[in-house]
């Protein structure tokens, strides 16, 4: 028997689907937004949490990265458009799933499932350490090669969107979905402005090495090798 903690504003969406984990033996704790969610997890502890990204009060995605930042959990995404769903792709550490809407209770009890085999993240805490890159997740700090990187807010959120994905290549479309979540009108220039004056922060630290890579078109990416 697990315990879960479900986040869902539609009732009778989440009538349905906690009726049928608590069929299926489990706990099911039901909370209409994030800021009850955030009560719940004060006095109780879960082994998963299915989480709406459109809830009346926060975005899941939010609601995800505190809970985070209190204990380790799966999550599993209830999306209701593409975008979102391609945004739990581009997450932290792929200790994240998700169901689109409408969905399947057999699909989304088979997710549930495989949530509850899989090792917590360790992404609630802890310090992540790679390339010279030591992101204090919780502190929602990093420093680089043993020095504190003094960032602004987007700053860090662009470097610890790269970091979470070393290597990978990641759209200017991606990164502003990510990082500038709560500024949508910010403009085609934001992000490249803000990866130039990261990359100064960077080379003030180390001159020669570049992490940072532009890759012309495409995006950008950081070196952790
Ligand atoms: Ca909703």
């Amino acid at each position: 028997m697990s315990r879960i903690l479900l986040v869902e504003d539609e009732t009778a969406i989440a009538d349905t689907v906690a009726y049928a984990l608590r069929a299926e033996g489990h706990e099911a704790r039901h909370c209409l937004d994030g800021r009850t969610a955030l009560a719940a997890v004060a006095d109780e502890t879960f082994d998963l949490a299915i989480l709406d990204v459109g809830l009346p009060d926060v975005s899941g995605f939010a609601l995800c990265a505190e809970l985070r930042r209190r204990a380790p959990l799966p999550v599993i995404f209830l999306t209701a458009q593409a975008a979102e769903a391609e945004r739990v792709l581009g997450f932290e550490l792929g200790a994240e799933d998700y169901v689109a809407k409408p969905f399947s209770l057999r699909e989304l009890l088979a997710r549930v499932r495989v949530a509850l085999r899989r090792p917590p993240p360790t992404s609630g805490g802890g310090i992540a350490a790679a390339g010279g890159f030591e992101h204090d997740r919780a502190g929602l700090r990093i420093r680089y090669r043993g020095q504190p990187l003094e960032l602004t807010r987007y700053e860090y959120g662009l470097l610890a969107a790269l970091l979470a994905r070393p290597g990978a290549v990641l759209s200017r479309a991606q990164l502003m979905d990510r990082v500038w979540e709560d500024a949508p009108d910010s403009g085609d220039r934001t992000v490249d402005t803000h990866v130039k004056t990261l990359r100064a922060k960077l080379r003030a630290v180390a001159p020669d090495a570049d992490p940072l890579r532009t890759h012309r078109g495409l995006g950008y990416s950081l070196d952790v090798d």
